[in-house]
């Protein structure tokens, strides 16, 4: 099931729930289902919120076609967002860095979140913005000390992320969180892909492209920790809640690898397409005046 947080055009304030179902988004705040309106306190409720999701796509509930909505970020207001640094191991060598022996966690501000079709702004005050195709999970259930053998269990599903970054100022702290965490930073979507249709998470194809150019062709395999290690790893030390994204790193083919580095500009495209979960597309604008 594909599950998307939408408005309609004439009411963009309004943030609905909804199963996409081919070229359709069934409301699932359609009074005849009468699900939260909002994807965390979706998640909150459970299987049962699920399953009548579910059956909402074989009832009478109110249908809208796709192009008539704008997706929003599937989960508008994530309680965290969490990214892994140095997951790949081909990203790691083309970072010149040495194999992490523990996962490299870092935070990206919950405010950075935008949706598919949202423009990632090259700040004023930098020019090296780059992009990170990303696989990202989103939590299910409250959970803590998870083992990664019951990772699955708490994993609703998952989505694409682009982990836009700040060179320079990830530089400037070893947190990397300033440089992780500028507005509009944080894009997401178009949906979230339950777990039961994505099957295995490292099989799927992961490609970016900026403005029909392929800078990264890479298999989720190449992973150094696995979704569920980090999952076993995170929920170690804190509690995992619904709606939190867990971005699980980027393959080899960042802008800062290149020589001279290809930084994003103004009027680029980013596309990211992963196998089994979805493609999601960001233009690229100057940062507007206050
Ligand atoms: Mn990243």
């Amino acid at each position: 099931m594909r599950l998307v947080s939408f408005v309609e055009r004439d009411s963009p304030s309004v943030v609905r729930t909804g199963v996409v179902v081919d070229d359709v988004v069934v409301d699932l705040t359609d009074p005849s289902v009468a699900l939260p309106g909002d994807m965390t306190d979706f998640l909150v409720a459970g299987p049962a919120a699920i399953e009548r999701a579910d059956d909402a796509t074989r009832s009478g509930a109110r249908r809208l076609a796709l192009d008539q909505v704008r997706l929003r970020p599937p989960v508008p207001h994530p309680a965290k967002v969490l990214g892994i640094g140095l997951n790949y191991a081909a990203h790691v060598a083309e970072t010149g860095a040495t194999r992490p022996e523990h996962q490299v966690w870092f935070n990206k501000q919950r405010t950075c979140v935008i949706g598919p079709g949202d423009a990632i702004e090259i700040p004023r005050v930098s020019g090296q913005v780059d992009y990170e195709g990303e696989l990202a999970m989103v939590i299910g259930r409250r959970c803590r000390h998870v083992p990664a053998a019951d990772a699955a269990s708490v994993v609703a599903g998952f989505t694409v992320l682009n982990d836009v970054t700040v060179r320079d100022w990830q530089w400037r702290t070893p947190t990397w969180t300033l440089g992780k965490s500028f507005d509009t930073h944080g894009p997401t979507g178009p949906w979230i892909v339950t777990g039961d249709e994505v099957g295995d998470p490292h099989r799927l194809g992961l490609r970016t492209w900026v403005n029909g150019d392929l800078r990264q062709d890479a298999s989720t395999d190449d992973m150094i920790f696995s979704c569920w290690e980090q999952v076993e790893y995170l929920s170690t030390v804190f509690t995992l809640e619904p709606g939190d994204i867990i971005s699980t790193g980027t393959p080899a083919g960042v802008g800062m690898s290149f020589d001279p580095p290809r930084w994003l500009v103004d009027g680029d495209v980013v596309r990211i397409e992963i196998d089994r979960v979805g493609t999601l597309e960001n233009p690229v604008a100057v940062e507007p005046n206050p």
